[in-house]
């Protein structure tokens, strides 16, 4: 597996246009300026110092954000990052997908999202067991199950998390496993949570196809990213019959005409870490594997991919953003004129959000449901949200899937927030 963020620069991510989606939203919804002001700004945003001592003795001070952005319908609820190269930028961007998330698929959730900076392979994993906990002790008052509820991202694991709630019921001295979510299955974690997001995005191509009137079957895919999203939806898309012509990952692409075979691939990828030097098909470089003739194409790695300088170039007739933000507003418009159907992230990819909740509402109930259930009550969520979706898009926004989803999302935060009083 991956063992360096080396080579993983993460663009400048799109905070601006997030918020220019949501002021057009609130315009096509008439929401009163007080209402626009408030989705425009952060409820809290907290910076704060965790030292930590390192296996050589040394204290090392760490840096800690949490972005609180909206809580209108419910506890904030977001991912913690570990990446050396995150901005207080990125992280409200990402609080602020996770309000418009939560909120497109009903769930009693606001948006909120934390990181620290550090590069976690360079940890030991006592050291990241420190700064875990560390992060939590500087945190805690403005966390909780019913305040706001962390869950793993990039650079943070299951493993993470146990630490996080564990470190959380020591400092309020009673069990508290519902304060994080993503925990390992012995300490209240939920079955199929970490197949979620790309169980997710299958449902919403799904959706997406059945439009096209063409059978999924049929549907040729190329996938860019090979990590937990990308080759969990490579693996649905084989195992529904779908044609995967291209995958790439930081080393570079491979393409097969007639299909890849995904499982020889992902045995590959487990066992070197990298799609490089995979035999089954033509190695293309990964600059080439937007624009590679497909019905879907699937961007899982990053932010700002598909852009004025690549979009026209873009075959496909379907684009599903696994990964948040992976669209620029330019590249958005260029897909627009040119007839693509475009699902947005915060639709496509709020699979594990939902499967996050899940196993909240296990955690307060104490009482586990089996893995059935689960992916039943994830597919019919995103089927009834998609189709919601579209509807509205349909009537409202032009057919315009992101404007659409911007605009129902909001529509239930405004109402919330209407309901709590004075706007
Ligand atoms: P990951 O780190 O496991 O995988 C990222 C993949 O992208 C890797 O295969 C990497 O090699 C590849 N990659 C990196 N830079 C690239 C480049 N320049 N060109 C091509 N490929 C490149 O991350 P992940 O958890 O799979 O998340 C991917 C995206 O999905 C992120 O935007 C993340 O925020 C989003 N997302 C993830 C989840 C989740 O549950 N993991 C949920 C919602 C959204």
């Amino acid at each position: 597996m991956r063992n360096s963020f080396e080579g993983c620069i993460i663009p400048e991510h799109p905070y601006a246009t997030a918020l220019n989606w949501i002021e057009e939203s609130a315009k096509q919804m008439d929401l009163s300026t007080v209402i626009l002001d408030r989705l425009k700004s952060m409820a809290l945003f907290a910076e704060v110092a965790i030292p930590v001592e390192m296996d050589d003795g040394s204290i090392r001070n760490f840096t800690g954000y949490r972005a609180q952005h909206n809580n209108a319908l419910g506890p904030f609820k977001g991912g913690i990052r570990y990446h050396p190269q995150t901005t207080p930028e990125k992280v409200k961007t990402l609080a602020v997908l996770m309000t418009l998330k939560c909120a497109l698929m009903g769930l009693p959730f606001g948006g909120a999202k934390g990181a620290v900076l550090c590069d976690p392979f360079e940890l030991s994993l006592r050291e990241k067991e420190r700064l875990s906990r560390g992060y939590i002790r500087a945190l805690a008052p403005l966390l909780g199950p019913q305040v706001d509820i962390p869950g793993p991202d990039m650079g943070t694991d299951a493993r993470v998390m146990a630490w996080m709630a564990d470190e959380y019921s020591m400092l309020m001295g009673k069990n508290f496993s519902n304060a994080t979510t993503g925990k390992p299955i012995e300490l209240g974690g939920s079955l199929g949570r970490k197949e979620a997001t790309s169980l997710g995005l299958i449902c919403a191509a799904r959706e997406a196809v059945r439009l096209t009137g063409k059978p999924f079957e049929k549907t040729r895919v190329v996938i860019q990213g090979c990590g937990n999203v990308g080759s969990g939806a490579a693996k649905l898309f084989y195992e529904g019959g779908c044609t995967v012509v291209a995958v790439c990952d930081i080393t570079g692409a491979i393409y097969n005409h007639g299909g890849i075979d995904i499982p020889a691939l992902l045995a590959h990828v487990e066992e070197t870490g990298f799609i490089e030097g995979f035999s089954g098909g033509q190695p293309l470089s990964k600059d080439e594997v937007l624009t590679i003739d497909c019905d879907l194409l699937m961007p899982a790695a990053l932010e700002n991919q598909i852009t004025a300088a690549n979009a026209a170039a873009i075959k496909a007739s379907i684009v599903v953003e696994a990964a948040n933000g992976p669209t620029t507003a330019e590249g958005g418009e260029i897909l627009k004129e040119k007839g693509v159907l475009l699902v947005p992230d915060i639709l496509a990819n709020s699979g594990g959000v939902t499967v996050s909740y899940f196993e909240w509402v296990q955690n307060n109930e104490g009482f586990y449901w089996d893995l059935n259930t689960i992916n039943g009550r994830l597919k019919t969520m995103m089927a009834q949200t998609f189709q919601a979706v579209h509807r509205f898009a349909g009537e409202k926004c032009g057919g315009d899937l992101r404007q659409a989803a911007y605009c129902y999302a909001i529509g239930r935060i405004a109402r919330a927030m209407q309901f709590r009083g004075s706007l």
